[in-house]
């Protein structure tokens, strides 16, 4: 069985779900290859097989060129399946090479048991397991869903493909980084988030009034910033943040993939919960078991007073 691993590349650098689809694979049982489009100088520490297309060329975000070089690499190749990750570099480009190799597309994977792929269902209340019934499959895995193991390591065996100018029907601009406004919690040693199980708006206060306590910034998951509760800048998640301050005390937060993904390697984790068994608590380091509305103002009351 062949995989085909699309790496990712931002800013001069590799980023990390490259190394997370490398595990992935290495679960899968697969022998592996790897696309990217990036720098050829400074390439993935990756024990394989790597074709490089150059970012200086064809720029690191570039969708419809992209889909052409990897295309050309996957007939090469012949993989039974092509990795890419769900990001949305990975979303330009699965259903794309999905409908031109003829292949399904099984997407948002977040682990794979005996053989089937496991992905959330309802909004990460319920899990599905599908098997492809085609000759290839492509595969988005969520990132953050599996546990990393093993330091990246290695050095590729590195083949330069394209070259030549890619004509597409459309023309790649370029693209401009959105200026961040608001909170920077990349910067902060002290998190205190705040999950629905805060119950109401005006409980963020009460959550605010903690990480005073503490010296931290507020943070939150996305159904407290989706129900306006509090910015978009203060979501940790995929779809936020990543954070790694020393310590993130996880108020009411029940701990789904696209959370844990943003802060999991945050180097001590509090959770409160009313449910002893919430998944936060696969990655908490302390897990009180509490009413956050009682818990988090007595909290509050005894550090004020320390
Ligand atoms: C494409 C995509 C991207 C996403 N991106 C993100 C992202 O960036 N960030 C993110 O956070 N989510 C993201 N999500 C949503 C994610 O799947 C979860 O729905 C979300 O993280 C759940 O938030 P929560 O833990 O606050 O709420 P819930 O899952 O509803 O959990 C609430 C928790 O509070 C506990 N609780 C209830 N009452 C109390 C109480 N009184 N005291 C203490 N505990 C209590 C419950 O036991 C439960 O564990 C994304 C989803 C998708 C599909």
């Amino acid at each position: 069985m062949k995989a085909l691993i699309v790496g990712e590349y931002r800013n001069g650098e590799t980023l990390e779900c490259t190394y997370e689809l490398i595990a992935f694979a290495k679960k899968l049982g697969a022998e592996t290859a790897m696309f990217m489009v990036g720098g050829q100088d400074d390439p993935p520490k990756y024990d394989g097989k790597l074709y490089m297309a150059d970012s200086a060329k064809y720029g690191e975000v570039n969708p419809d060129v992209h889909t052409k070089l990897l295309l050309d690499v996957a007939h090469q190749e012949n993989p039974d399946y092509v990795i890419l990750s769900h990001s949305s570099y990975g979303w330009d480009l699965a259903p794309r090479i999905s409908f031109d190799l003829k292949a399904g597309q099984v997407s948002e994977v977040v682990d794979i048991d005996d053989g089937s792929f496991v992905l959330p269902a309802f909004n990460g209340k319920l899990h599905r397991k599908v098997t492809s019934k085609t000759g290839i499959t492509v595969v988005t895995v969520q990132s953050g869903s599996l546990n990393m193991t093993e330091q990246p390591s290695g050095t590729p065996e590195m083949t330069l493909v394209g070259g030549e100018d890619i004509e597409t029907g459309m023309e790649f601009t370029g693209y401009e980084e959105v200026e961040s406004a608001g909170a920077d919690l990349t910067k902060a040693d002290v998190i205190v988030s705040a999950g629905r199980g805060i119950g109401k708006q005006d409980n963020i206060s009460v959550i605010q009034e903690l990480a005073d306590a503490i010296g931290g910034e507020l943070a939150a998951t996305r159904p407290v910033v989706d129900a306006g509760w509090t910015d978009h800048s203060r979501q940790v998640g995929t779809s936020g943040q990543t954070v790694s301050p020393k310590l993130y005390v996880a108020c009411g937060i029940s701990g789904a993939i696209q959370h844990l993904a943003g802060m999991k390697k945050s180097e001590f984790i509090v959770a409160i919960n009313t449910d002893i068994d919430a998944p936060i608590g696969e990655v908490a380091d302390v897990f009180v078991v509490a009413d956050i509305k009682q818990f988090a103002p007595a909290l509050s009351a005894k550090l004020k007073r320390a």
